[in-house]
């Protein structure tokens, strides 16, 4: 088991308007799923890294995930407009909100002495 790591939570499946399939040419055919990214600490999720998505055509199967946005930039720009759509969740913080918790807790019974 991973003490920390990456881990990365589905935001959601969303049409990609205008948008053509670069391998069967298939417009308004491609869907994208965003998955917001965090680092983890024994499984509890400590702070976000962003977004991230994947393109997948419903015609043809043919997907490209996020590093493939890079060399075809219609999938870059139609990812930057659905990515707006989503927000990363609170819960992803909640490592850095356990944290503060503590310390101030920890904080609060040294002053007590
Ligand atoms: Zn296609």
């Amino acid at each position: 088991m991973m003490l920390y790591g990456i881990e990365a939570t589905s935001l959601g499946m969303y049409q990609a308007e205008q948008l053509c399939c670069s391998k069967c040419g298939g417009v308004n055919s491609v869907k994208m799923k965003v998955f917001a990214k965090y680092f983890h600490v024994s499984r509890i999720p400590s702070f976000p890294l962003g977004k991230i998505g994947v393109a997948v055509c419903q015609n043809c199967n043919h997907s490209v995930d996020n590093q493939g946005f890079s060399h075809l930039q219609q999938y870059q720009l139609a990812f930057r407009q659905i990515e707006k759509k989503t927000t990363i969740p609170y819960w992803s913080c909640a490592g850095i909100g356990l944290l503060l918790m503590l310390m101030s807790l920890v904080g609060y019974s040294l002053a007590g002495i």
